[in-house]
């Protein structure tokens, strides 16, 4: 083995060890103040996170993020480390249960669940066990106002779901959207319940929005909870790239095992779960192009 190549395998070794090293070391859960707001916080629980508001009328809190897990129990003790204010929201950000289950402690502390119309049907259809039906629905566009705050709730199609809202808070600038706009990351898995193309018209319409900060539903590499337009924009690309990719091999009639073999995105190798999940990103793309689907 020669010198330059022993030195790449120690870098790489580093990084693993680095990704391994956070994993291992962070709390099982914690509450972060987002930098430069008043009132914006960010609470993780295992690999899930939701945004939090506090205001002197109340709190608005996001997903309770507590599937087969006492989350929830543990977002209410941090929000009342911050503040007694009654917890007056719980706005679920997609129909999906590991991001919405576990409500109820909220619910018998009065707080209204809201969501939009899709995921709220969705939820009536399939009551799952343990996810609080929500009480409102939202269709294109609502705002809530609270203590001063402004928090808006804007649906912008379909994306990783049929469900999704975008919260933004237009004066601290900053959105908090669930699954499909990942920090340096492929898409899950086999891309279930995504709508291809909507995917990209709604990346477009998110970039063209007057925000700087993104929260997602997941922290990124390293533990990064907070992206940029520069992480959607990227995001968008990913998905640009892998569709062109897999169109092309679609007409080479190479779906679904040789494209899965075949096409490599190296612009992205460093994305979260490059390895795992760009086959099964890839199996969506030729559902897409080559059925239609
Ligand atoms: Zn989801």
């Amino acid at each position: 083995m020669s010198r330059m190549c022993a030195v790449g395998m120690m870098v790489v070794a580093a990084v693993v060890l680095t990704a391994t090293a956070h994993a291992q070391t962070a709390p099982p859960f914690a509450t972060t103040k987002v930098e430069g707001t008043e009132n914006v916080y960010i609470f993780r629980y295992g690999n899930h996170q939701s945004m939090f508001v506090v205001t002197p009328q109340g709190v608005i809190a996001t997903d309770p993020i507590g599937l087969r897990r006492p989350a929830a129990v543990a977002y209410i003790e941090e929000i009342r480390k911050i503040t007694k204010a009654p917890i007056k929201y719980v706005i679920y950000s997609h129909s999906h249960f590991d991001h919405i289950a576990g409500g109820k402690p909220f619910k018998d502390l009065g707080a209204v669940f809201v969501a939009h119309k899709n995921a709220k049907a969705r939820i009536e259809t399939l009551r799952p066990a343990d996810v609080v039906v929500p009480d409102q629905a939202v269709d294109r566009k609502r705002t809530i106002t609270l203590g001063g705050t402004t928090l808006e709730l804007l649906y912008v199609g379909k994306n990783h779901s049929d469900s999704t809202l975008v919260m933004r808070l237009p004066k601290e600038k900053i959105i908090f959207t669930v699954d499909w706009i990942p920090l340096q990351s492929t898409q899950f898995r086999v891309m279930a319940d995504t709508y291809i193309p909507d995917i990209e018209e709604g990346l477009n319409k998110v970039i063209a929005m007057d925000w700087e900060r993104l929260i997602p539903g997941h922290p990124g590499p390293g533990g990064r909870q907070i992206g940029t337009k520069e992480d959607a924009r990227a995001a968008l690309a990913y998905l640009q790239d892998l569709s062109a990719a897999v169109k092309k091999a679609t007409e080479e009639g190479k779906c679904y095992a040789d494209a899965e073999r075949d096409v490599k995105l190296p612009k992205y190798e460093n994305f979260a779960n490059y390895g795992p999940f760009l086959p099964m990103n890839i199996e969506r793309y030729c559902d897409f192009h080559n059925r239609g689907i």
